[in-house]
């Protein structure tokens, strides 16, 4: 009865014999880690070897603590044999055990909740429409890169793009096809843009990217690159026809008397509106004024 009730709740529990170094598990435990009781004998090194190679060390002085302190509350991954990983949560408390010689704990399978968590906090990045990072979250990744440039002096620059005549495409095709475009038009950041790159929607179709470790005139030819890409690239419309857009941008590298992240920014918009004024599908940079 009590087996079903803590399979019910995800519950398994643990026991060490301090004497002989002897574990035992609860069934529960076995099916979190994926094993069978009949070929599997629990024991310190056994455990450990399951453990998320990175969290091995964490768990280790947790264990170590635990010895000494008869308090263990600990959240760790373990590597099942079929190569999926889960969550643990382990606690105990033998402060005032009934057998000095044996110490037990609790375990929690908490693999949900860390999926939901993490799902939670991509979402809470993350523009819905597009898939690239939220405008709070590039703003966070700006503020971050320019005081390490202050500190390190490793430079960066930010690129900002805004769709050209984008009420247009509303106008002509629907709303929708404006979604669309948009979407198209990050699916080339994606495919253009690195991994370590920072693409983020400040609003409507404005998009800024933040590059590490560029000079001027790279941030400046990769702008380029983007918008020659875009001039040539037929775009889907939701009626399966097509369109073109194009974009202008404003380029701006981190320069030592920018008092804030703010004024780079206003720098590349300062840059944006310069190449809007002059006829749009164009990228301008601080040089160019
Ligand atoms: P410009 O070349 O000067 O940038 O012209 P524009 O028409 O792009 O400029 P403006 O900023 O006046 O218009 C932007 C339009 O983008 C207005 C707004 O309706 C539209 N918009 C903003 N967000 C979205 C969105 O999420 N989806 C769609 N479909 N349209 C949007
Ligand atoms: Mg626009
Ligand atoms: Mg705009």
């Amino acid at each position: 009865m009590l087996q079903k009730l803590h399979r019910v709740a995800g519950l398994g529990y643990w026991q060490m014999s301090l004497t002989t170094g002897e574990v035992y598990w609860s069934s529960v435990v076995y099916e979190f880690f994926g094993v069978e009781p009949s070929s599997f004998i629990p024991g310190q090194e056994a455990f450990m070897a399951m453990v998320y190679p990175s969290d091995r060390e964490k768990v280790a002085k947790a264990l170590h603590a635990m010895l000494e302190t008869g308090l263990n509350d600990i959240t760790y991954r373990i590597v099942r044999p079929n190569g999926s990983i889960r969550w643990l949560h382990e606690m105990a408390d033998n402060t005032s055990p009934d057998n000095p010689h044996i110490i037990f704990g609790t375990m929690h399978d908490i693999t949900a909740q860390k999926a939901l968590e993490e799902k939670l906090r991509k979402q809470a990045i993350t523009d819905d429409l597009t898939g690239v990072f939220n405008r709070r979250y590039f703003m966070k990744r700006l503020r971050q890169a320019f005081s390490h440039f202050r500190r390190s002096g490793q430079n960066a620059a930010v690129l900002l793009f805004d769709v050209d005549y984008f009420k247009t495409v509303n106008d002509t095709y629907g709303h929708a096809t404006g979604d669309l475009v948009l979407q198209q038009l990050c699916s080339l950041f994606k495919e253009r843009f690195r991994v370590t790159d920072v693409v983020g929607r400040l609003g409507g179709e404005e998009f800024a990217v933040l590059l590490f470790e560029v000079s001027s005139e790279d941030a400046m030819a990769i702008a380029e690159d983007i918008r020659q890409m875009l001039a040539a690239k037929a775009l889907t419309t939701k009626s399966g026809s097509t369109c073109h857009i194009s974009v202008t941008c404003g380029v701006a590298r981190f320069a030592e008397d920018d008092p804030t992240e703010e004024s780079i920014l206003h720098r590349a918009d300062r840059s944006l509106y310069l190449g809007k004024h002059h006829g749009r599908d164009q990228v301008v940079g601080d040089g160019d004024h």
